[in-house]
């Protein structure tokens, strides 16, 4: 039985960090749908279940590993995003954060200076701010 799933999964892709996510995911599913009894919990649960199977039986290993690739760059940027909101709100007290009004650059300086003159250290634009 199992030299027969073995040689079952040959050449097929298997798992990866995407599917461990989309397995994840559709249990977390399927457990709030028996929790509100509402159907489209179930429905989501199930198509996630069926994606994560269908991914590691695939035979297209080249374009599973591109899907799983982007997977971590959104996960990257989601986790790189969420790490600078909890640094932002843990200096709250020591500083002022601004968007650069040129470059969208974000831009930290120190509380408590009054009236002062920011220049932006990527496009160079100044503009005035209260610290
Ligand atoms: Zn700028």
């Amino acid at each position: 039985m199992r030299e027969k799933l073995r040689q079952f999964m040959i050449g097929r892709y298997g798992t990866d960090g995407l599917n461990q996510f989309l397995s994840i995911a559709s249990i977390v599913m399927l457990l709030i749908s028996l929790i509100t009894r509402v159907s489209l919990f179930t429905y989501v649960g199930m198509v996630l279940l069926i994606l994560c199977y269908y991914r590691s039986l695939s035979r297209n290993i080249s374009k599973r590993t591109e899907e799983n690739y982007k997977f971590y760059t959104i996960k990257d940027r989601i986790t790189g995003k969420a790490n600078g909101l909890k640094d932002q709100w843990a200096n709250r007290k020591l500083y002022h954060y601004y968007r650069c009004p040129q470059c969208r650059q974000k831009l930290r300086v120190p509380r408590g200076r009054g009236r002062i003159q920011i220049s932006c250290p990527r496009c160079g634009t100044q503009f005035i701010k209260k610290s």
